[in-house]
Formats: structure tokens, C-alpha cells, sequence
């Protein structure tokens, strides 16, 4: 068996952690388990503790030890979906007539699940802008705030949040630090190591990084805080299932290299972008005119796939660049090795129209793909044309 250590390389991680030889046949990779049920040694006689497929999984339990020594947790678990993880962490967490903080710019299924699914069961939200540490500081510590939540980078506005700060800001008033570290990825960016609390993943995106698998996950830093969670995982039952599981245990041991080449390209993207008459601003905080960019150098390794522009011929001009291009396929989602283009106002943050975290209408968000660098310029360039 291959050990690794919390000291490990992050590839030497992502492949072996939770990975050991199958012992009857030394199988290097596990098996895939697909039973639902475990027999018992007599009434209560459990082998490893395993019962019942909702409680336990050895394919699940495998991802979920690669999770946690990725992301430097004390213990990990996987849900079907990102939303079906936020759903868990913040009902294990939170009580009626408390109160989340989150960003004015989160995720638009995020904002929904807490305004409008929870909302009603009693959870009160308030949106702040995560760059303002002082309108923060003043919104967790008026009233009852167990959670600040936070994106970074957030999608699809690209801002980026001091983890560092947050999480000092949320300890003082005696609350936890989430972060949703989907942009990113573990191989880009560590909360936990700055100071957070808990992670979440949608993990259909970096993590699965082939479009082919619907999953999430939560990573807590305590083995306390991870066991509340784990009891809501178990009690409600969103767990992901064992096929999706492998597939995105599969994915990531490749992380590493796929972020690599994701980011190489975006930076290409970007940079071409740039300076294009009829883009009005490119969003990517690996450019060192972006507002976050200091921030972003400093928390993370690199500045990943995603890069979203906005659009001086406004919505008509976005709406066509969108339509225009060949390569970049047009479709929610993000994170796949295939490059992609969404037109976020009308898809992906559709549900958010009319509130305070509403998606401006020239802004096209770009999931870059790790194509050929060479096609995906040249496919910019002649949508470009196009406008
Ligand atoms: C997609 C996404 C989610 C939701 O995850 P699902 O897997 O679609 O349920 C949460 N946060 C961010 C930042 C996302 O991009």
C-alpha cells in the first residue's frame, strides 16, 4: 500500500489517500461497491460497521478520505449534488430565527435553497458584499449568525473574498466559515488552511471534471462539527451513490493536471481578450488590474478555468458572442475538460432576476476547456467578428 501523509504532494494525495490495494486480489484500484446491505456476524454482528448503503458506502468512504486529505479536513462526505451538501450542512447547523451571511454575489441555486427553501422553515439570509470587511463584521454580529457563507472566486462575477479575514471576522462574533470552493478546487486554493471552518463542493464541476457525474460534498475541519452533518447525511438520506462516487474519485486523481492545463489556458484566454474594442472588462483574477488580484496571489496557487466578460454593445453584443461560438459549447455548468459558454442571466443565475444578486446582461461567463489553446483563441476571435 502506497501511504500518504498530511505532508504529501496534492498529486500523491488525490491518487493514493483512501486508495488502498484491494487484499484478497491486491486489485490496485478498489472495487466499485454496489450493495446496498451487509451481512451480520449474528444480530448486530457488523463487519467494519457496515449496515445499510445510506449510512455507509466503501466506494463512498474511499472518496470521501481522498476528499478530506485534499482539502486537509478531518472528515469529508459526499452528497448527490452541491445543493444536496449545502442542504445538509446548513440544516445540521442552523435553527429557525437564525440568520446566514453570504455573499451579495453567491451562487444563484445557493441563494435560492436558503431564501426560498429554508427561508420559509424559518432561516434568515443577508447578503453583503464580501470585499467590505466592515459591512461584514457589522452583519454577523447583528443577531443570531452561526454560518458565514462566502465564494471565491464567485461565480460568475470572478470577486475575490480574503478567507484569512473572513475567518477571523466570523471566530470573533462565534460563527463558522464556509467556503464553496468550486471555482477553485482544492488544487487551487486551501479555506481550511487559511482559517476556515467548513468546505463545499459542487463536485459536478472541478472535482468530477468531465460533465458526466451530478455530486457535492462538504469537508469539515472538526471531526464535531463533521459528525452533525454526517447525522443529517444519514437521517434525510442525500448521499451520492456508488457509481457516481467512483467516477468522481476517478476524476480526482487527475485534478492537478487538468487545473494546470485549465488555468494555462484561461491566462491565454484572458489575456487575448483584454484590450478587445468590443469587450468593456474581462473578469479573471489572474489579471493584475482585477480588483482581487493581491488577494487572489496570495490564497491561491493559481487563478483556474473560469473567465467571464462583459460586453460594451450590452446585452445584444453578449447575447451574439454567446450564440457565435463553435468550439465553446453553449450550456449550464462548468468545470468539464470541454470548453464551455454560458449567457448566466438567462441560465444559470435566472432564479436570482429581480433580487440584489441579479447577473448584469452583457456579462457571458467561459468555463475554458483544456483544448488546444490555438482553436479556443481562434474560435473567440472569429465570434468576436461576429459583433
Ligand atoms: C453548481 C454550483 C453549485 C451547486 O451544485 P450542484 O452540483 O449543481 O447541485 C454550488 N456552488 C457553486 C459555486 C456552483 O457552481
Amino acid at each position: 500500500m502506497t501511504e500518504t501523509t498530511p505532508t504529501s504532494g496534492f498529486a500523491t494525495r488525490a491518487i493514493h489517500a483512501g486508495q488502498a490495494f484491494e487484499p484478497v486480489t491486491g486489485a490496485v484500484v478498489p472495487p466499485l461497491h454496489f450493495s446496498s446491505t451487509y451481512a451480520q456476524d449474528g444480530i448486530g454482528g457488523l463487519r467494519n460497521g457496515y449496515e445499510y448503503g445510506r449510512g455507509t458506502n466503501p466506494t463512498r468512504d474511499s472518496l470521501q478520505e481522498q476528499l478530506a486529505a485534499l482539502e486537509g479536513g478531518a472528515k469529508a462526505l459526499s452528497f448527490g449534488s452541491g445543493l444536496a451538501a449545502e442542504d445538509a450542512l446548513l440544516r445540521a447547523l442552523m435553527r429557525p430565527g437564525q440568520k446566514v451571511v453570504l455573499g451579495n454575489d453567491a451562487y444563484g441555486g445557493t441563494y435560492r435553497l436558503i431564501s426560498k427553501v429554508l427561508g420559509p422553515w424559518g432561516i434568515e439570509n443577508q447578503p453583503v458584499d464580501m470585499s467590505d470587511l466592515d459591512a461584514v463584521r457589522a452583519a454577523v454580529s447583528s443577531g443570531d449568525v452561526p454560518l458565514l457563507w462566502v465564494e471565491t472566486p464567485s461565480n460568475p462575477l470572478m470577486q475575490i473574498a480574503d478567507i484569512a479575514a473572513l475567518a477571523e471576522i466570523a471566530h470573533e462574533a462565534g460563527a463558522l466559515l464556509v467556503v464553496d470552493n468550486t471555482f477553485a478546487s482544492p488544487y487551487l486554493q486551501q479555506p481550511i488552511s487559511l482559517g476556515a471552518d467548513i468546505v463545499v463542493h459542487s463536485t459536478t464541476k472541478y472535482i468530477g471534471g468531465h460533465s458526466d457525474v451530478v455530486g457535492g460534498a462538504v469537508i469539515a475541519r472538526d471531526a464535531e462539527v463533521a459528525e452533525k452533518i454526517q447525522f443529517l447525511q444519514f437521517a434525510a438520506g442525500g448521499v451520492s451513490g456508488p457509481m457516481d462516487a467512483f467516477l468522481t474519485t476517478r476524476s480526482l486523481k487527475t485534478l492537478a493536471v487538468r487545473m494546470e492545463a485549465h488555468s494555462d489556458n484561461a491566462e491565454k484566454i484572458a489575456d487575448f481578450l483584454t484590450g478587445q474594442a468590443a469587450v468593456s472588462a474581462v473578469l479573471y483574477p489572474g489579471l493584475p488590474e482585477h480588483p482581487g488580484h493581491e488577494i487572489a496571489a496570495k490564497q491561491m496557487r493559481r487563478f483556474g478555468g473560469m473567465v467571464s466578460v462583459r460586453f460594451a454593445g450590452g446585452e445584444q453584443a453578449a447575447r451574439r458572442f454567446t450564440e457565435s461560438l463553435r468550439v465553446f459549447t453553449l450550456a449550464e455548468s462548468l468545470g468539464g475538460i470541454e470548453s464551455l459558454v454560458n449567457y448566466p442571466s438567462e441560465m444559470t443565475h435566472a432564479s436570482v432576476k429581480g433580487t440584489e444578486l441579479e447577473v448584469p446582461v452583457d456579462l457571458v461567463r467561459l468555463s475554458v476547456g483544456i483544448e488546444d489553446a490555438a482553436d479556443l483563441l481562434a474560435d473567440v476571435e472569429q465570434a468576436l467578428e461576429q459583433l
